[in-house]
């Protein structure tokens, strides 16, 4: 909020009706002091209230108990002083408005109470339809993070004004927690802008940048955050009720009626079952919900919306997307423990102790990875050196760059002056620049052991003795790499993933020699910079390769073995992957999947072989995406079956499987994969585990990950499935010590379902 207004000297009057902390008295000097409030109350000499959301318990604003308590009381307030002129809602968090419902006390609510999770929903929107009914104009003046109930808070309001910094965003992203919008969203949205226009932002579940959601019609204006309440003031004070009763424009009666509401859904309704294959019902059910509503009055809507929400929040596909929720966070907050840090790493270097945040950075190697790592790092604040072989590699590495800020201008997520801003802290050398002032440097130059080698014994002498050496490879072993260096306890793996702006996970790889403190370092600095770390043990493959490989070979394998692309692909789609796996090989490459296979191989041979179809490819100069032609021919976005490759095949055992059993055997082989992982100590949770493939792969995420896959399906019967195909001959598939232990004993990898 604009804290000019409130400095007296501005000349305004301000009245907190805050609660004065009271002063202990000598008479009970430990006297517990009141809580302090969630919302802080300012009344202007012109009778305008102002409400400022300040969770004084977080850096984060959200609809819990408390708040709508709160809020509810404010409201009180408000109707019983008929001297006040209009409300303003605000927020006092540098980044937040309020950020959405309090999602721990619903799954709480959910696991134990359903009685307790109506009543929450009812008096949220009990309280939202107080706000919407106040005789006096209301203005939400928006900055940061407005989502789900911080939106459908605003929705109750007149007017919304939002600042359009690259922190603002809103929206109802409901959809992709598996529930929808049930504190008025469903119902107001719609009559907003319209109903297909809000169908197109409830079922996407999308947030929306500031100028879009202007353009949408869901804010009314923008403004600089610093004049964020002083405008609000003014649309209360200049327009007063006209703000309130606004009459709707024609355009929405034309499409808010039950006949266009009913043809609307009869057409979405089977695109959206093919788009989510029956595995996301809250986008379906809003679409219902959301038609049916749009003709009923605002009260029969909003109890259509409590309905909806109650039945959705009990399917697992819920359960499951607010635990992948849970895992962001968690990994947000995550810490290097003992369990992280090797015995052997001798805490020699103290200096480490004693270094700051990461201020100044390198990356080296200007490709694909390193200029995608160089434009995050510089969107974030940070300079960046970007060096490469010659002038001509460095240029392409910042054209990309600037091709990519370009885009982020184009969808709103950087400003001009954000990206300009970025592309300055880019400082491209296309020589051996000095390096003694970088706390990190990032290689990613190509994926050979021995330049890496060389790379980073220069790297040792060219940087300052406290610089962190990060590589990030794929496959290759970070104690190998680190090898090279007198000082292999700063080198550390930072895995990110293609396209970085894109993906936002990143594995933070550590080594037997890694130094504890350059792992915290490594990992508050990915943390800084927004992505989401996990922590992984080097070993072959890492986390997320290590799982997903052997899935893509078998794909590889059920091809050479007769079964038709086509199938292999709809099966895992079926199952809920974002993509089949012969695209995938496509959009990474033949020849980078064959080099990632062969690593992995060359480590696990006693259940893994590269598909001859791979070699046969690159021969043929089938690539995949980048050549036009793979298991698909490629034409701009389109794809379609190559069936020339079928020349590849070496028999056909494998043509008449079903699809069930063409999933189930590339599933399984995730699976037993992924346990293993647990087995060796690769991560230290199952959680992990779960996360990595939900972020690194797009794993199904309402099926909660491999490992919360593996429970669900039970245990003894995947087992059972993996001993029958291991006795048809697959050695491959030989379940790992853990899950038959598991299927012996009853086991599961997460106590609740
Ligand atoms: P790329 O071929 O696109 O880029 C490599 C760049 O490194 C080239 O510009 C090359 O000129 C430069 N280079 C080579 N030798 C150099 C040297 N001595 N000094 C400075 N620069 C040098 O490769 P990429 O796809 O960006 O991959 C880079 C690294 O990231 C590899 O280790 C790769 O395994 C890893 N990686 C790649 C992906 C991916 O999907 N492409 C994903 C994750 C990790």
């Amino acid at each position: 909020m604009n804290t000019d207004f409130l400095r007296s000297d501005t000349g305004f009057y301000k009245r907190r009706d805050k609660t004065p902390k009271p002063q202990p008295s000598p008479s009970t000097p430990d006297a517990p002091e009141p809580p302090c409030p969630y919302i802080v109350r300012e009344v202007t000499p012109d009778q305008v209230c102002i409400l400022t959301f300040d969770n004084p318990d977080s850096s984060a604003n959200i609809f819990d108990r408390t708040t709508l308590k709160e809020l509810n009381d404010q409201l009180n307030f408000i109707r019983s002083t008929p001297e006040l002129k209009g409300v303003i809602l605000a927020s006092a968090k540098p980044s937040i408005f309020i950020a959405g419902a309090d999602l721990k006390a619903i799954a709480d609510a959910v696991e134990h109470s359903p009685g307790d999770l109506r009543a929450m929903i009812e008096f949220g929107q009990r309280t939202f339809s107080r706000l919407a009914s106040l005789p006096i104009p209301t203005v939400a003046a928006m900055h940061g993070a407005t989502l789900g109930g911080g939106f459908e808070v605003a929705l109750a309001c007149d007017w919304r004004i939002a600042s359009p910094d690259r922190a603002t965003k809103l929206g109802l992203p409901e959809t992709q927690l598996g529930v929808i919008p049930a504190w008025g969203g469903s119902t107001r949205l719609p009559r907003l802008i319209g109903l297909p226009a809000a169908l197109d932002v409830i079922l996407a579940g999308k947030s929306l940048a500031a100028p879009v959601a202007l353009k949408r019609g869901l804010v009314d204006e923008l403004a600089p955050k610093q004049y964020l309440v002083d405008i609000a003031k003014r649309r209360i004070l200049d327009r007063g009720l006209s703000l309130k009763n606004r009459t709707p424009s024609l355009r929405l009666s034309a499409t808010d009626n039950a006949l266009t509401a009913a043809a609307i859904s009869m057409w979405m309704h089977p695109k959206l079952s093919r788009r989510t294959r029956g595995h996301y019902p809250a986008v379906t059910q809003a679409l219902e919900m959301i038609t049916d509503g749009i003709s009923k009055t605002v009260e029969k809507s909003l109890a259509l919306e409590v309905e909806t929400f109650l039945k959705l929040a009990q399917t697992p596909a819920c359960r499951n997307l607010v635990r992948g929720f849970f895992l962001q966070e968690r990994s947000k907050k995550l810490a290097v423990t003992p369990a992280h840090v090797s015995t052997t790493a001798a805490p020699a270097r103290p200096r480490y102790e004693s270094a700051s945040s990461i201020r100044r950075a390198a990356v080296i190697g200007a490709g694909v990875m390193g200029s995608g790592i160089a434009q995050w790092l510089a969107t974030r604040g940070l300079p960046v050196i970007l060096r490469d072989i010659n002038a001509d590699a460095v240029g392409k590495g910042v054209s990309s760059i600037s091709k990519l800020l370009a885009q982020a201008v184009e969808r709103h997520t950087l400003t001009q002056v954000e990206a300009r801003a970025a592309m300055d802290r880019i400082y491209p050398a296309a020589f051996n620049a000095p390096l003694a002032s970088t706390d990190l440097v990032i290689e990613a130059a190509g994926e050979k052991m021995p330049l890496k080698q060389q790379l980073f014994r220069q790297l040792d002498e060219q940087a300052g003795p406290d610089t962190i050496l990060a590589t990030n490879t794929s496959a290759l072993s970070i104690s190998e790499i680190a090898s090279a260096t007198a000082h292999p306890d700063r080198v550390v793996g930072l895995h990110f993933f293609n396209p970085v702006h894109r993906m936002q996970l990143v594995e933070v790889v550590y080594a037997r020699q890694t130094h504890p403190e350059v792992l915290r370092r490594t990992l508050r600095f990915v943390q800084q910079i927004g992505k989401l770390p996990v922590l992984v043990k080097d070993s072959p493959g890492f986390l997320v390769n290590r799982i997903l490989m052997p899935y893509l070979i078998e794909a590889g394998h059920l091809f050479e073995a007769g079964a038709r692309v086509e199938d292999i692909d709809s099966a895992m789609l079926d199952f809920g992957m974002p993509m089949g796996p012969l695209r995938l090989i496509d959009e990474v490459g033949a020849d980078i999947s064959k080099h990632v296979a062969d690593t992995l191989v060359g480590h696990y041979a006693d259940r893994l072989e590269t598909p001859a179809v791979l070699e046969r490819m690159i021969e043929r100069g089938w690539l995949g995406r980048k050549s036009g032609h793979g298991f698909f021919t490629h034409d701009g976005k389109d794809a379609t079956p190559n069936h020339a490759i079928n020349e590849f095949r070496l028999a056909d055992t494998a043509r008449r499987l079903s699809r069930e059993e063409l999933q189930r055997r590339m599933v399984l082989l995730m699976v037993n994969e992924a346990a293993r992982c647990l087995e060796d100590q690769v991560v230290s949770e199952p959680e992990d585990v779960d996360f990595g493939m939900i972020m690194g792969t797009g794993f199904a995420p309402f099926r909660g990950g491999p490992l919360r896959y593996g429970d669900s399906a039970g245990m003894s019967k995947m087992v059972d499935e993996m001993n029958r195909l291991v006795d048809a001959g697959a050695k491959r598939y030989l379940p790992c010590p853990l899950l038959q232990n598991m299927a012996v004993f009853g086991g599961r990898f997460y106590e609740r379902g």
